[in-house]
């Protein structure tokens, strides 16, 4: 396996910290609980997103790109580190987000509709699902860049591609390497799953390089997660001339902490962001890592985790929501009734 092998644009400083988390240990009393804190990625407002990136905007660039074409919902930390990222690789980006065309309301909601608005990237709202956003809608604006004379490059499923899945292998190579440094031998490290990417790449890190440490997503929205990530740890172990292949029962992702659907906050992921404020001064946020954290907590409380554990969570950003998600927060803190759970500029 030789992960350079293809190319990848330099856009977040590399390693993130491995930090351990010794007050939220004990107020837990469970696990050694660390933190890796890709959150601290240092593109645009950090996160996940940014490894998946540098393989991707390598290849865009390869291919000559002048124009990406990408998106998510509203609110989407993927399209605010795309545009970014486009930025310093001297492209534009065209965000494509799915939601309700009336609340895209930047000036109102804030979070990562405030920083595309302000990166300068065009947005562009569609009242569609995402598979209609990822087989008509990209293909529809790629088309009208070509005739405006621009090569563009479409950037799809929130950079969950084989290619972008590249970047959480190699985030499992930069992990064993700091916890050997650090004398730390690993049990498991649990995950925010999304559109699964990086799940699929941390675990064919981990059993590339034969580490035995359990990845363990937790899910947070409704759609099936294991179906898409078997075949991405496959192909993209192909890539890499790693001649594994994994089943779904390999692949480990809990389902029931989603609450509403995605993007819907509830009352112990408020608990837990402050949890993890008030004990480590780290800021989760409401839409992945509050909703993954508070998977953790629960799997200690059913001795899923156990004091012999060493459990290392992965920070993936995000926290950018903090800001549209403050009324719920709020309430929810004061245990008084929320204004909504479900966030108005989602697609319900
Ligand atoms: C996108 C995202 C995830 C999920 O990553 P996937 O690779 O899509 O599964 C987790 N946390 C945050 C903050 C994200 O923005």
């Amino acid at each position: 396996m030789q992960i350079a092998k293809y190319p990848r644009e330099k856009l977040g400083a590399f390693p993130t910290p491995l930090q351990e988390m010794p007050y939220l240990t004990k107020a837990l009393d469970g696990p050694r609980l660390l933190v890796k804190r890709d959150d601290m990625t240092g593109l645009a407002m950090g996160g996940n997103k940014t490894r998946k990136l540098e393989f991707i905007m390598a290849d865009a660039k390869s291919k000559g790109a002048e124009v990406i074409i990408t998106g998510a919902g509203l609110q989407s930390n993927w399209s605010t580190q795309t545009a970014a990222a486009a930025l310093r690789c001297g492209m534009k980006t065209v965000v494509c987000s799915a939601g309700p065309k009336d609340r895209y309301k930047p000036e109102e909601y804030g979070g990562n509709m405030l920083l595309q608005y302000v990166l300068g990237a065009e947005v562009r709202v569609f009242p569609v699902a995402f598979k209609e956003l990822y087989e008509r809608v990209f293909v529809d604006v790629a088309e009208e860049m070509r005739k405006k004379g621009l090569t563009p490059y479409i950037a799809k499923f929130a950079g969950s591609t084989p290619i972008g899945t590249l970047g959480y292998v190699n985030a499992m190579l930069e992990l064993t390497h700091q916890a050997t440094i650090q004398e730390t031998a690993i049990d498991y490290l649990v995950t925010a799953t999304g559109s699964g990417g990086t799940q699929a790449g941390l675990i064919l890190g981990a059993r590339a390089l034969n580490t035995g440490i359990k990845v363990v997503g937790v899910s947070v929205s409704p759609t099936d997660k294991v179906a898409p990530i078997t075949p991405l740890v496959n192909e993209t172990a192909k890539m890499l001339d790693v001649s594994l292949t994994i089943e779904p029962e390999e692949v480990t992702v809990f389902n029931n902490y989603i609450g509403e659907g995605y993007g819907a906050i509830y009352k112990d992921v408020v608990d837990t962001i402050e949890l993890v404020a008030r004990t480590e001064g780290i800021f989760l946020d409401p839409v992945y890592t509050g909703k993954a954290m508070t998977g953790v907590i629960d799997l200690i409380k059913k001795g899923y985790f156990t004091k012999k554990d060493t459990v290392v969570f992965l920070h993936t950003g995000g926290q950018s929501a903090l800001f549209p998600f403050k009324e719920p927060i709020k309430a929810m803190s004061e245990s008084k009734t929320p204004p909504w759970t479900k966030s108005p500029w989602g697609l319900w």
